[in-house]
């Protein structure tokens, strides 16, 4: 049992009254809650499980031992019909989204039938501080191809700049690839500013949506964004391996070829014929057999996020991150924390980091008093506070609870070498 700090009963009472009135607060309920001793801010990491899924999960394996291989009948479609659920909810069209692989592997695809529709071009434009895969494939590609990487210096809590990126483009310019929220901060970038510049010099545009699909607008329609990939078991809530999903915009899926030619992106597939014509649609970007039962996480967990809706979801995240904001300023700035997120609420996505030197034995303590974030080098913790079942409280308690540890060195009882999985 973990004993509340008293914190002054306004500041309590004001994270009851805002729980209270909160539009989306109903939502709670639809997900599986077993650990209501912890209080979850990792689901930036790692979703919380809807009880609709659950549901969703036993019909499908009872599906899988009833009707075995007549099941692909429905099975067969189920990539476009997440696809579909989750092109509404990054402001795409239908058709323009597919489940498949993971993030890795389709910024992999899609960063190289870019780079394909772009010869003679020779810079790959990309954050020197983006999520390690984006920048190991990318390099990878570039090495193989012997192209030039061009990593931004970016702002470690700011993210990217728009007039940064601007100064980094030219006409050998091929690809400019970008996360929209940032992993670390939580910062998000000007996705329409940036695609219109990559566009003024010819360059095509792959956006990582992993931390923004489920938590912010995304407007890659309204943007004429190119090509975006991103993984649904963070704000998607489909679990852990859950496949990706890839956006290529209509006109460019005709033009553009990916590297892996497996036979779920050919025409006629049971044919089986003697060479390579792939559709000229979305599902030119597939390759093998989806996993079906990940699939079915993915459907639900996109439904759920549709019918709150990005718009509402978006407003509570700016609600409840401003609410830390404010609680870390009172209570952890006097402890050495500085906040490592934009402080405009506008430019945030749905976390919280903060800086403190001592992060990784904060974090460690945290985990002891029952408050679940994860740790991010350089000295970070980030606490996720996805709408859908996060309440002002826990982000009063949590913080709280931090405050308690600071005052009372409890981290310092923790080892400061690092784990295998922070
Ligand atoms: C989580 C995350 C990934 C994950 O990639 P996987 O292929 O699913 O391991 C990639 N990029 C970013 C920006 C992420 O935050």
């Amino acid at each position: 049992m973990v004993v509340e700090v008293t914190v002054t009963d306004t500041t309590r009472t004001r994270a009851i009254e805002l729980d209270a009135r909160d539009p989306l607060a109903r939502f709670r309920e639809r997900f599986v809650i077993d650990d209501a001793e912890n209080i979850y801010l990792d689901g930036n990491s790692l979703g919380r499980l809807p009880k609709a899924t659950r549901a969703q999960l036993r019909q499908a394996i009872d599906a899988w031992g009833r009707d075995l291989v007549q099941g692909w009948e429905r099975w067969i479609d189920l990539p476009n019909q997440a696809g579909d659920v989750i092109a509404g909810l990054v402001g795409a069209a239908p058709g323009e989204v597919v489940v498949s692989d993971s993030t890795s592997v389709n910024l992999f695809k899609l960063a190289s039938a870019a780079l394909d529709a772009r010869p003679g071009r020779r810079t790959i434009v990309l954050d020197a501080n983006d999520f390690p895969t984006d920048r190991y494939i990318l390099d990878g590609l570039a090495a193989s191809r012997g192209l030039r990487v061009l990593g931004l210096e970016t702002s470690l809590d700011d993210g990217v700049d728009l007039e940064h990126v601007r100064t980094a483009l030219d006409e050998d310019v091929a690809l400019v690839c970008l996360s929209h929220v940032a992993y670390r901060s939580g910062a998000v970038a000007d996705l329409p500013g940036i695609t219109a510049a990559a566009h003024s010099v010819g360059a095509l545009t792959l956006w990582d949506l992993c931390h923004s699909a489920g938590a912010v607008p995304v407007g890659l329609g309204d943007a004429r964004a190119d090509l975006a990939v991103g993984c649904t078991y963070k704000h998607l809530n489909a679990g852990p391996g859950a496949p990706a999903y890839l956006y290529v915009r209509r006109d460019l899926q005709p033009l553009l070829r990916q590297p892996i030619q497996g036979w779920f992106g050919q025409r006629e597939q049971f044919a089986m014929g003697p060479g390579y014509q792939p559709y000229d649609d979305i599902n030119r970007f597939l390759v093998g057999t989806p996993p079906v039962l990940a699939a079915y996480a993915v459907l639900e967990g996109a439904r759920l996020v549709s019918e709150a809706g990005i718009a509402a979801i978006s407003e509570k995240s700016r609600a409840l991150t401003t609410f830390g904001v404010d609680l870390v300023d009172r209570w952890l700035a006097p402890h050495g924390f500085r906040l490592a997120s934009p402080r405009d609420p506008t430019r945030r996505g749905a976390h919280l980091t903060l800086h403190h030197p001592q992060a990784w034995q904060f974090c460690q303590a945290m985990r002891k008093a029952g408050v679940i974030a994860d740790y991010r080098t350089p000295e970070r913790i980030r606490l996720g506070m996805p709408s859908l079942y996060t309440r002002f409280v826990d982000v009063l308690d949590a913080l709280g609870r931090l405050r308690r540890i600071a005052e009372q060195g409890d981290h310092l009882q923790h080892s400061t070498a690092s784990a295998r999985i922070t």
